[in-house]
């Protein structure tokens, strides 16, 4: 009798447990399902909101399309910049010095390289000092570039183009200098304050190799120049702006992006040293001024994976895209523009540098750099 009775004792308590479950999980399904009905109702409710406000939306964005399409689309859509280092170096001169010995007649050299564009269809080949000569001295005479390019077809493209690409490249800046006593002290510049991408006292080399078709991936072009250094080399902001990308990039490897205030303008700098490619506190959305130490030359890229060397020769890719309307930024719209004479400019002007952490390595400029639009180095 002792058995039955364990067993029955054992029945008694199973019955009582489940009892005891259903009576105490039965509230708290009721209101599981409850909550979950409530939750499928509001969900309508949000849905039926976020449906008009779309649909409010798109009718906004529809007004907008029909009310920019007869002025939109008249953004520049081509660009192919092929001044030669000689006319760059001319025209560039010729503003500087009008402007440095404050003379009568000053020169804009985006306006000269726009007249010669204009009259040569862009084919600079076609160049003839002559030109320039008689185009200086009607200047000098005090016969407007207004009235010299009425009839010019194409000036207003070639100056827009050619201002996009070129007007941060000279003006006014305040740099410090070394005084007698060796101190730092800023003085007041008008040249150029674009700087080489390439720091002071390091070599580099490099050749026309724009439009060069690539093989790695699938075919493409080659939309930038490369420049062959010293792994390491300290590597240089070229104009001021903000770090728009930074980060590994399969073709590019490390590599940084910079976007000009102005938005026009996208400066690609790829390739950059294993381990340690970038400058100290760099970082997205950081403002950058022209002459920073951003990075340091290197072999990465070409590959999925991570902080790879699968470049064969030691170079810094400098590409310059324009950016006439947001939406050429990425996909098939694209503008890239030769910038192999450019660079053949900048030597003009090179950015020292020194090194700042002999614990990291890290490298920074030697001279501090002041121009207008740096948002927070505003000329008095
Ligand atoms: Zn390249």
């Amino acid at each position: 009798m002792i058995v039955p009775f364990i067993i029955y004792k054992k029945r008694h308590i199973l019955i009582g447990t489940i009892i005891i479950f259903i009576v105490f999980s039965l509230p708290l399904c009721l209101f599981y399902f409850n909550k979950q009905s409530n939750q499928a109702s509001n969900g309508t409710i949000e849905n039926n909101i976020e449906f008009i406000t779309e649909e409010f939306h798109e009718e906004e964005s529809e007004k907008q399309l029909s009310d920019n399409q007869s002025e939109e689309k008249k953004y520049i859509k081509y660009v192919e910049f092929n001044p030669t280092y000689d006319v760059l170096k001319k025209t560039s001169t010729l503003d500087i010095n009008s402007h440095v010995k404050q003379e009568a007649v000053t020169f804009n050299w985006i306006e000269l390289l726009s007249y010669l564009a204009a009259k040569y269809g862009g084919d600079f080949s076609r160049f003839k000092q002559k030109d320039l000569d008689t185009l200086v001295s009607s200047l000098k005479k005090g016969t407007s570039i207004a009235d010299l390019t009425k009839d010019m077809k194409y000036y207003s493209y070639y100056y827009e183009a050619y201002s996009t690409i070129l007007s941060e490249f000279i003006g006014e800046y305040e740099i410090e200098v070394p005084d007698e006593n060796g101190n730092k002290v800023f003085e007041k510049k008008y040249g150029f304050k674009a700087f080489l991408p390439i720091a002071k006292n390091y070599s580099f080399n490099h050749y026309r190799d724009f439009g060069a078709s690539r093989s790695y991936g699938y075919k493409r072009i080659h939309l930038g120049n490369d420049l062959m250094g010293n792994v390491g080399t300290p590597i240089i902001a070229v104009e001021s702006g903000i770090v728009e990308a930074m980060g590994w990039n399969q073709y590019g490897g490390w590599r940084i992006g910079i976007r000009s205030f102005d938005q026009k303008r996208y400066y690609y700098y790829a390739h950059l040293r294993k381990d340690h490619p970038f400058a100290k506190d760099l970082y997205e959305g950081k403002i950058v001024k022209a002459g920073d130490v951003i990075g340091y030359l290197g072999m990465t890229g070409y590959s999925v994976k991570e902080n790879v060397n699968n470049i064969n020769v030691p170079h810094l890719h400098f590409g310059l895209q324009l950016i006439f309307d947001e939406s050429q930024k990425e996909g098939t719209n694209q503008i890239w523009i030769d910038v192999y004479e450019l660079i053949e400019l900048l030597r003009k002007n090179k950015s020292e540098v020194y090194m700042e952490d002999k614990e990291t390595k890290d490298f920074a400029r030697k001279y501090e750099f002041m121009e207008e639009n740096t948002v927070d180095f505003p000329i008095q």
